[in-house]
């Protein structure tokens, strides 16, 4: 039994390996099959996390298009795709406040349902 279990298989194609203890791959082509794939599937979900950034940069910029800042009700970005789990990064202002931003645009949750948008610094 711990003979069988201590089989290794190509991660790749799972043919038996019978190399060094350390091998994980039958061949340089099994390797970089795997590892192109890996990192094809890294890549479309930092670009599908990008996406989802970009997405509500511009839904704040576009609720900025006329006031440099304004108050608006969460109700207005959620009509309009915004996603509340995704941020670039937060601000401190000097009173202590907390403002979340998507790249060059942030806000500030003044209440439960009242959001408060800015655009560069706090
Ligand atoms: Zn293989």
């Amino acid at each position: 039994m711990d003979f069988y279990l201590s089989k290794r298989y190509c991660r790749e194609c799972a043919v038996l390996l019978k190399g060094r203890s350390d091998q994980k791959f039958c061949s340089d082509q099994c390797r970089n099959q795997y590892n192109n794939r890996n990192y094809a599937q890294k890549l479309a979900v930092q670009r599908q996390v990008n996406r989802i950034l970009v997405q509500n940069q511009q839904i704040l910029a576009h609720l900025l298009m006329i006031e440099k800042k304004r108050r608006v009700e969460e109700v207005e970005l959620l009509i309009r795709g915004y996603n509340f789990q995704f941020q670039t990064h937060t601000k401190q202002a000097k009173n202590g406040a907390r403002y979340i931003f998507c790249y060059d645009f942030g806000y500030l949750r003044l209440s439960s349902n009242l959001i408060y948008i800015v655009q560069g610094s706090c």
